[in-house]
């Protein structure tokens, strides 16, 4: 039973969020306040809900938060995680009634892609535990290459020393390709542009420039704050030739390299240039509800499910049902734009 939702596309990719509290208040993303709003779950909870969407032709699980790295036992959870194996389908060589050739599933001899999204405040002590673990790939969220303009985005001091030293850690640990995401959001950071192409180079990381979306605590977006692909791609030429390289299509940054082959940088543009025909994710919030779309203004409590103790085949009957709800597209920037029924924190970038 591999999952497809009514518009054809297949899921293939889960994000966890297994807390909604961060110890940074970035603006794009919180007000100043402080704490969890929903709290989080036992690990066994989402590993479970885990083995059964592997189960279910999931081959890509993404921790996130709020902070990830805030919770205790994230090392052994990823020790656990690292256990399950995909399912693959292979055709079998018997045709069915309408002539086409029916599939059987089995599990693959690979693991399970494993990355997390951090904001790198602490894994310069965790990098080589997690890899050890069997993390596979690291994203560090980073909004500016200059420490004061970090803690005005970030709202905490002396935190750019932290991240920076988490990177180079992930990197030594061998967490590679190292993403590094930052959002752009006009009056903040958008001078960092050329910047980042420059720490792309010198750092030997992938810099992912990222559309402020409408998913803030503060409800500070219009589209005037935006800073668009476009834009990205005009301001950085100014600083060297950019070429487009190819992406794979459920991918969602637009990938380029410098033309002298020094650097890479991606840009994912969900408000200008939107990707969801080829949207391939669902998400589990720390409160175990799935999301079908970051702009859903409904979720669905899977958690609910496993404590009436449903078996894990009605847990997995519940999850197709959801996954024919996923919306076809979220509506940013229209008229009837309504906004999603939590924000990003919440629901896990
Ligand atoms: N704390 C972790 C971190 O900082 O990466 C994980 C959670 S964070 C919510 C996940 C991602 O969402 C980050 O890359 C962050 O920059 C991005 N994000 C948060 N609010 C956003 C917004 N309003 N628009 C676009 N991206 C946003």
């Amino acid at each position: 039973m591999f999952l497809h939702d009514k518009f054809g596309r297949a899921i293939t990719d889960l994000r966890i969020s297994i807390t909604d509290r961060c110890n940074y208040k970035c603006v794009y993303c919180r007000t100043g306040n402080e704490g969890a709003l929903y709290g989080d779950l036992p690990f066994e909870d989402y590993l479970r809900m885990t083995r059964v969407l592997v189960g279910m032709g999931i081959k890509k699980v993404r921790l996130t938060g709020g902070e990830p790295l805030l919770r205790k036992g994230v090392v052994e959870f990823v020790r656990e995680l690292s256990k399950l194996r995909p399912q693959e389908l292979k055709p079998t060589s018997l045709s069915n009634a309408n002539g086409s050739t029916e599939a059987e599933s089995f599990q693959s001899a690979e693991p399970l892609d494993i990355a997390l999204t951090t904001n790198g405040h602490m894994l310069a002590e965790m990098a080589q535990p997690l890899k050890d673990a069997g993390l596979t790939r690291v994203t560090v969220s980073m909004d500016a290459v200059d420490p004061d303009r970090f803690a005005r985005i970030t709202r905490v001091p002396n935190g750019y020393d932290h991240v920076l030293a988490g990177i180079r850690a992930a990197r030594r640990a061998g967490l590679w390709p190292l993403k590094v995401n930052c959002v752009l959001m006009r009056g903040f950071n958008e001078d960092q542009i050329i910047p980042f192409g420059m720490f792309a180079r010198e750092e030997g990381v992938t810099v992912r420039f990222i559309e402020f979306m409408p998913l803030e605590e503060g409800r500070t977006w219009a589209p005037s704050t935006v800073v668009t692909l476009d834009e990205i791609l005009a301001r950085m030429a100014e600083y060297r030739p950019l070429v487009e390289i190819p992406h794979a299509r459920s991918e969602t940054a637009r990938r380029y390299r410098f033309e002298d082959g020094v650097g890479e940088i991606g840009i994912i543009a969900p408000v200008s240039h939107p990707f969801c025909g080829h949207c391939s994710r669902i998400r589990i919030t720390s409160d175990g509800k799935i999301r079908t779309c970051l702009f859903s203004v409904w979720d669905h409590d899977l958690h609910a499910e496993m404590r009436r103790g449903a078996s894990d085949e009605e847990l997995a009957e519940f999850i197709q049902g959801v996954v024919q709800k996923k919306e076809e597209r979220h509506h940013i920037g229209e008229p009837d734009f309504v906004p999603a029924s939590r924000t990003m924190v919440h629901i896990g970038g």
